[in-house]
């Protein structure tokens, strides 16, 4: 048979067909009741496909705005330009339409990125970012060909949104924002735009950790305020803060006279504090199959290996840091079996 009269398999759908049956078919195992009957690890593997199905389909979905934006086909149906016909004629979020739009728009400059899109290692937020970046030079007069751009997307492969910035505002050179912006809005509320050096955003970070059983949302404005708010406190104790104790100096001076339930408590903080170090402000919990450890830095809480329940001691061995999540995932699990 030759090349040209066998016939052609429909690549796109045959290789979407598999996960898709999962959910297009009607088939009863995608309801909640039944998901409840599938193992854990059944359950994790048809994720993780879905996951690459989902991928795999937005990259279908841009390919076919790129082609109705082509053919103005909004028009006749009555929307003034994609982003009307995305978010009222087709339903997406405001967030969602733009990215969506901007990423078809990059797409079909540089098709290459589909390939990134599938395998997870470019998303739509970076390409959003990357789109508007390009925009903003041609508004300049600049354009970056190519070859540029597809040097720029290698870059970004598996970067995080931080990372993604940083990269953009080097590649773009950027003009460094410093001046302080405070703005009051009409709730009396107050808008503060600022710039730390990254020692500062560090200390700021770590502070954040520290504070997330006060601040759990993590909001910057809590953790700001937070901080101003105890800083005042003990500032108009009027306390000299460099005469203060370290933790640890006190407990060694602790005498007699102190009463015990303060000792203990200046005791469990002075723990609390070394172990944290020794876990560099992160969570310990280690999945003993994959070896990925959680890098959580929110609520973290000091947990017994062994419980006390079960003989274990407060002994520093005994010890270690775990966020909020994994100790009550370890509790569930009985805390002995589970990953160390
Ligand atoms: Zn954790």
């Amino acid at each position: 048979m030759s090349a040209l009269s066998r016939p052609r398999p429909p690549q796109e759908a045959s290789s979407l067909a598999p996960d898709l049956a999962i959910l297009l078919r009607k088939d009863s195992s995608v309801e909640p009741q039944n998901l409840k009957h599938l193992s854990n690890a059944e359950l994790m593997t048809r994720m993780k496909r879905l996951a690459a199905t989902e991928r795999k389909i937005t990259h279908v979905i841009l390919l076919h705005l790129c082609e109705i934006e082509e053919r103005r086909l909004y028009l006749k149906d009555g929307y003034d330009g994609m982003y009307t016909y995305l978010t009222q004629g087709l339903g997406y979020s405001e967030a969602g339409a733009y990215r969506r739009l901007q990423s078809a728009r990059l797409l079909r400059r540089i098709p290459e990125a589909a390939a990134n899109l599938e395998n997870g290692s470019l998303n739509l937020s970076q390409m959003t970012q990357v789109q508007k970046e390009l925009q903003a030079q041609t508004k300049k007069g600049l354009s970056l060909s190519a070859e540029r751009t597809k040097d720029l997307l290698k870059k970004l492969e598996n970067q995080n949104s931080q990372e993604t910035q940083r990269t953009l505002a080097l590649e773009f050179d950027s003009p460094l924002q410093t001046q302080d912006r405070i703005k009051p809005q009409k709730d009396d509320s107050i808008r503060l735009e600022t710039t730390f050096t990254p020692e500062q955003f560090e200390d700021l970070k770590q502070a954040k950790s520290l504070l997330s059983h006060t601040c759990p949302d993590g909001a910057w404005n809590d953790v700001i305020g937070s901080l101003a708010k105890d800083f005042n406190k003990r500032k108009l104790r009027d306390v000299p803060s460099g005469k203060r104790e370290s933790f640890a100096t006190s407990i060694q001076n602790a005498g007699p006279s102190e009463k015990p339930s303060h000792r203990r408590e200046h005791l469990r903080i002075a723990i609390k504090r070394d172990l944290l170090k020794k876990a560099q402000n992160r969570c310990e919990y280690t999945d003993l199959k994959t070896q990925k450890r959680c890098s959580s830095t929110y609520q973290l809480e000091v947990e017994h290996i062994q419980p006390l329940a079960l003989g274990g001691s407060n002994s520093l061995e005994n010890l270690r840091i775990l966020c909020r999540a994994h100790n009550n995932h370890l509790a569930r699990q009985g805390g002995l079996q589970a990953g160390r």
